[in-house]
């Protein structure tokens, strides 16, 4: 069946309930319909998801997820799971399950129930598991978090390199998508490469976020006092401040408490129990802010965060543009302020030096481009879209004036002395 002959939009409807595709994804969708090979490019949040889950539940035989964590493949099954009566029509096969449960797995995909199998790349590579899937019918292999593929991910995980050889185990001709958020040109290269798809149909949203606003202040002394005015200017908003270290999280959301501002720490030194009880009164607005170091926000869709602050700076471009990303979901007001110093950027690089030579020469290179980043006089915007390979759509403008060079130009060695400080 190809994609003209199916209503794409009556399937959307019944599995999903959502009248509209969002972005890009009636395209990718047709393409994976049509059995290509299939590379998605979409910001965080912009449904890929969608693009391989409504292809596997049209298409005939199983579909195999590849994902990093198991936390998100349980979130998804559970999602399949509420559309369907039949429970087996999505299943995860890791190594938490018993035999019987195993058993059940295999039984359901053999009986064609199992539209959608998520797998992590480990038990993928399980002789008994690759025996069995050559055996069964698969509509295509999905690759989730695709960039765990490229050293030049900020997430580099070495087990993806054998995905490639392994769909070639279970089936000569499966078409392979792969998706990602991670929009440099470097690692879209290394995924293309790994995965032997040079020839995929290639699908790039915008990452443009024409809401945010973009703001970068030098970093002194009084930083706190800095922050602490910024928030008390936004009362009633909530926002997220991000530090490097657990120990600023708890020291700097003293401070505010202090200050009578209502601010709760979270970070993955915190126990289990607190950790979700601080989010939880994130979400419900029983506090304004939250202090956390980069362990929070995974999956956190909060659509009116008003302000992310970053009290140190992040160590790739990558990683600003996810917590920055953060901010004004639901297209109103965000704005991103970063406070930057090169003590910052010495103190990165110091905690890289245990690394293998290889990672540091990476790290490094990473970091050349924040501290460009940060002390550039040119369009934020326009720097960050360059990063991603994209071209600023001056037609349209989107966002334009939405960064604090552009809202107040100054020369360039200006910026850079004022961070000298
Ligand atoms: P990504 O993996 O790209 O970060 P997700 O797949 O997690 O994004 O989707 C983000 C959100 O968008 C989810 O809450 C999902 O339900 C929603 N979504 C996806 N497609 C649509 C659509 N066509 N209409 C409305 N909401 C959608
Ligand atoms: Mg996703």
């Amino acid at each position: 069946m190809t994609s003209q002959e199916i209503n794409l939009h009556e399937q959307l409807k019944k599995y999903f309930g959502f009248s509209q595709f969002k972005g890009l994804q009636e395209e990718v969708i047709k393409s994976i319909v049509n059995g290509h090979n299939t590379f998605v490019v979409m910001p965080t949040g912009g449904g890929k998801s969608l693009c391989y889950q409504l292809p596997a539940l049209i298409k005939e035989g199983t579909a195999i997820v590849v994902s990093p964590l198991i936390a998100l493949m349980k979130n998804q099954v559970d999602a399949i799971r509420g559309i369907s009566s039949e429970h087996g029509i999505a299943h995860v096969l890791n190594s938490s399950l018993n035999k019987t449960e195993v058993k059940q797995v295999k039984e359901d995909i053999t009986n064609g129930i199992t539209k959608l199998l998520y797998v992590a790349p480990e038990s993928l590579t399980k002789e008994e598991n690759v025996e069995f899937l050559r055996n069964v019918k698969i509509s295509f292999m999905a690759i989730d978090e695709a960039h765990c593929i490229s050293e030049w991910g900020h997430d580099f995980r070495p087990e993806y390199r054998n995905l490639r050889h392994i769909v070639k185990r279970i089936g000569d001709n499966i078409p392979i998508i792969g998706l990602t958020a991670t929009a440099t040109p470097k690692v879209q290269e290394d995924i293309l490469k790994n995965l032997g798809i040079s020839d995929a149909r290639t699908f790039k949203a915008s990452f443009n976020r024409p809401n945010l606003y973009y703001e970068i202040r030098p970093k002194t002394k009084n930083v706190d006092a800095d922050i602490i005015r910024f928030v008390k200017q936004n009362q009633g908003k909530t926002g997220i401040i991000y530090c490097l270290s657990r120990k600023r999280v708890e020291e700097l959301a003293q401070t505010l408490q202090v200050n009578g501002i209502s601010a709760v720490p979270y970070h993955a030194g915190l126990d289990a129990k607190t950790r979700s009880r601080h989010q939880d009164m994130f979400l419900m607005e029983d506090v304004d802010v939250v202090v956390a170091t980069i362990a929070f926000g995974m999956g956190i869709d909060k659509p009116d965060v008003r302000f992310v602050i970053h009290h140190d700076i992040p160590k790739s471009i990558e990683s600003y543009y996810q917590e920055t990303g953060r901010a004004g979901r639901d297209g109103g007001e965000g704005h991103c302020l970063a406070f930057y110093s090169y003590k910052d950027i010495e103190k990165l690089e110091k905690f890289m030096s245990g690394k293998p030579v290889a990672e540091q020469e990476i790290g490094q290179a990473l970091l050349q481009e924040v501290v460009a980043f940060a002390e550039t006089s040119i369009s934020r915007r326009k720097f960050i879209l360059h990063y991603f390979g994209e071209e600023f759509d001056e037609k349209t403008g989107e966002g334009s004036d939405m960064d604090d060079n552009v809202r107040n130009p100054k020369k360039q060695h200006e910026a850079m002395e004022e961070v000298e400080l």
